[in-house]
């Protein structure tokens, strides 16, 4: 399919920025739906054909934000997921967060992209992993956080650059606040995660594993309170808010 395909689609039903309000019913969340992004436009035009009817069905109060790191800097996930929650918060009063991989699609509707009363790791269940939990802290793929517990954990770290920990530093931060995680049963929590290799820019971060057993001790200076970063460019689709960021570089 073509973007253009999807929006056309798609269109009727949403409002500029990818916003969907139930026709219906007072939905009980007001959701952001936030995806960190670079260069992976054909996983993105597969996200939108099938969550837009899902989050339909769902029937969430919705908006979706790609957060698109710009530049070809080493990438940023966990920053460019505290980015998506400072912007939308400046054009709605979105009470709940849902973080998604853009290459990942929930396999059954009833894997429910709101936000409970301890945050969610939705994605326990991916294709890649045989639908089985990869270890039992897993947090990675797709997780929720209400503004109060993404607040409680001073969001999440900005200093992971390139692949991996940064999951499971958001994991170690809800758990050095003692709450606990939910998770949906593997049999609702399925996944396919669309096929791909690792990006350019994206290598294992070399200083990611060693910053995790300090996670205690950075996570009150490192987070919504610390983040800085530039907006170059805001687009308005009907599908999604996209939002160019330069997130600067490792220091
Ligand atoms: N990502 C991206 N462009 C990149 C690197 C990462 O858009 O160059 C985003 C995208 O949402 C992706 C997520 O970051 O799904 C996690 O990266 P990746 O899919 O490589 O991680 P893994 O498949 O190993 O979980
Ligand atoms: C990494 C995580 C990643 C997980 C599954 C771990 O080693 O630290 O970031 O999500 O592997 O790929
Ligand atoms: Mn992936």
């Amino acid at each position: 399919m073509t973007l253009e395909t999807v929006r056309n689609e798609l269109s009727p039903v949403l409002q500029v920025g990818g916003r969907y309000t139930p026709p219906d019913c007072n939905s009980l969340h007001k959701v952001a739906i936030i995806i960190p992004f670079r260069n992976r436009h054909s996983h993105l035009i597969h996200w939108l054909r099938y969550l837009h009817p899902i989050l339909q069905r769902q029937q969430l109060d919705y908006g979706v934000y790609v957060i698109n790191q710009g530049g070809d800097g080493t990438f940023n996930r966990a920053k460019l997921l505290n980015v998506g929650v400072v912007e939308a918060l400046k054009e709605d009063y979105y009470s709940c967060f849902v973080f998604s991989d853009v290459d990942l699609i929930p396999m059954d509707d009833r894997n429910s992209y709101g936000c409970f009363s301890k945050p969610r790791h939705l994605a326990v269940a991916m294709d890649k992993f045989n639908f089985q939990m990869p270890y039992h802290t897993f947090f990675g793929g797709v997780a929720s956080f209400s503004k109060k517990q993404y607040m409680a954990i001073n969001g999440f770290p900005n200093n992971y650059w390139g692949w991996g920990a940064e999951d499971d530093d958001m994991h170690q931060r809800v758990l050095l606040r003692n709450m606990a995680v939910s998770r949906p049963s593997l049999v609702i929590g399925r996944y396919k995660m669309i096929k791909h290799d690792r990006d350019v820019h994206n290598e294992p971060g070399h200083r990611n594993a060693a910053m995790l057993s300090r996670t205690k001790w950075t996570m009150d200076a490192d987070g919504i309170n610390s983040l800085a970063y530039n907006v170059t460019n805001v687009e308005k689709d009907k599908l999604y808010t996209f939002i160019t960021v330069d997130v600067g570089h490792p220091k």
